[in-house]
């Protein structure tokens, strides 16, 4: 077998691991402090779960304050412009103030001409598999791309794979799913159906909450986002084999008045990262899908004559988490406690998914409903070059309930490329980074730090 080389022989100032929200801002944010960058996706696209038809939790508080802004902000003020987005549509009686749903394709496209623009190097289709380390400072990583194997060098990096991969590639400690058990929560495919009557199919499902908006060019209101329960369909379901349980619960969003993604999925017992464990759960939510969209064709007014195309990939809510130099926690999200290291809001409550699959929690955001992420939920310990922003940042696994959201990792990320690229430029660990110099240059880019910032 032959030795890897260097796949690429240039030394990049920042490398980010995983293309998803966290690291397309991630990359971005660093591009934009001038550091060269290079962004690597195991997939042919990018986006991560970005990509499977979610609506982006939250920008603002359960009051309705704003707290999220930044490429956060700046990627849905560059969909609305392209009919991709709705802006934050308030929610009435909702467990948020507002939803913020976005077309999935038109996200990938204009964050991929976003990255071209800041000239952001992306290799698609390389996964990073191993990471070569001296005495703390990781010097390279070894990716996998089609079928060859080779090095890339840089002087920093991010762990944006949403599994900690590279941190515990390069020797970081991280938890895996729950303490004590390892369970995670389950896994969900998304479905997209086409030549739907949304607003029929809203009436017919939409049991609890519901989001009305209207765009350029859709004169009628379209019901953007809505939530219900199979409940009424419980037996006929069962005999389907569609659920092996009552009472399935959905989540449908979407920013078209003839599309609608349905998340309405799961399976339990899965492991994210174990490629079989995925690969069953592929197979088996493709047909549960499947078995769900030929369901509602036949029995749900507005789908008479609706086509379902259930995601490509699995979507993942938990795996690992870094354990770093602070771990948020449960007390802090309750509380929304504040940090003098703050490097971001998040506002989104604690949403759990039991591991059994059979239920789930919510815990509201306390105080002025916004808590601060603290800088060191995103610098390891042992680490000296890297930080780790997105899902897999330093949380207990209820903090992992709110932080996990579409809306926190692109600020973790966003502030993780631009704390990289000042590291970078003065050869300094991440630990040692001052909030002095960090925070003002947050501010500059727009990332809403709260009040404790220095
Ligand atoms: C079913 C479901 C429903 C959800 N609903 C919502 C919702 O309504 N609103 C919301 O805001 N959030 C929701 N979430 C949570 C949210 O979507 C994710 O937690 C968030 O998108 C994570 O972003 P990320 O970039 O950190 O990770 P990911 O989106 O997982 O992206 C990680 C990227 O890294 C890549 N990668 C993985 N391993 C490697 C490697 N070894 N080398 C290089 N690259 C690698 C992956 O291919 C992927 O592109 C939901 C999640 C799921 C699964």
């Amino acid at each position: 077998m032959q030795t890897p080389g260097n796949l690429i022989e240039d030394t990049f100032d920042v490398l980010v691991a995983g293309a998803g929200v966290t690291g397309i801002c991630a990359a971005l944010a660093a591009a934009r402090q001038g550091a060269r960058t290079v962004l690597l996706e195991p997939r042919p696209f990018i986006g991560g779960n970005a990509a499977t038809g979610l609506c982006i939790h939250t920008y603002k508080t359960k009051n309705g304050r704003q707290v999220v802004y930044g490429i956060a902000q700046e990627i849905i003020d560059r969909l609305i412009e392209q009919g991709g987005a709705v802006g934050h549509v308030p929610l009435p009686e909702g467990y948020v103030h507002s939803v913020t749903p976005v077309d999935a394709d038109l996200f990938r496209m204009e964050t991929t001409a976003m990255l071209a623009r800041e000239g952001v190097t992306i290799l698609y289709n390389t996964a990073l598999i191993d990471a070569s380390t001296r005495d703390g400072h990781i010097e390279s990583v070894l990716v996998c791309s089609k079928s060859q194997l080779g090095y890339i060098k840089a002087r920093f990096f991010i762990d944006a794979t949403g599994d900690a991969d590279l941190a515990v590639k390069a020797g970081a400690p991280a938890r895996v799913g729950w303490p004590g058990s390892g369970a995670m929560q389950p896994v969900s495919m998304m479905m997209r159906a086409v030549s739907v009557d949304t607003a029929r199919a809203c009436a017919a499902l939409s049991e609890f909450e519901s989001a009305w908006a209207s765009k350029r060019g859709c004169p009628d209101p379209i019901p953007v986002y809505f939530h219900g329960s199979f409940t009424r369909w419980n037996q006929q379901l069962r005999e389907l084999g569609v659920y092996d349980h009552d009472d399935h619960q959905f989540w449908t969003n979407t920013v078209w008045p003839d599309q609608l993604n349905f998340n309405g999925s799961r399976m339990a017992n899965i492991d994210g990262n174990d490629p079989l464990s995925l690969s069953r759960a592929t197979v088996e939510l493709t047909s549960q899908l499947q078995k769900l969209g030929a369901f509602l064709r036949a029995n749900v007014e507005g789908f008479e004559r609706a086509s379902f195309l259930p995601n490509a990939f699995v979507g993942v809510r938990e795996t690992r988490n870094l354990q770093g130099l602070y771990e948020l926690n449960e007390d802090d999200i309750r509380v929304g406690r504040k940090f003098a290291d703050t490097i971001g809001q998040g506002c989104f409550p604690v949403d759990i998914h039991h591991p059994d699959g059979k239920s789930q929690q919510h815990i509201d955001v306390g105080g002025d409903g916004a808590y601060d992420i603290p800088y060191r939920c995103l610098v390891p310990k042992s680490v000296e070059n890297l930080l780790v922003a997105g899902r897999c940042i330093s949380v207990t696994q209820y903090a992992h309930g709110a932080t996990r959201n579409m809306a926190p990792c692109m600020t973790t990320g966003e502030s993780a490329g631009i704390a990289a690229a000042l590291c970078s430029q003065q050869s300094m660990p991440a630990a040692e980074l001052p909030m002095s110099r960090l925070q003002p240059a947050l501010r500059r880019a727009g990332v809403y730090l709260g009040e404790m910032a220095a």
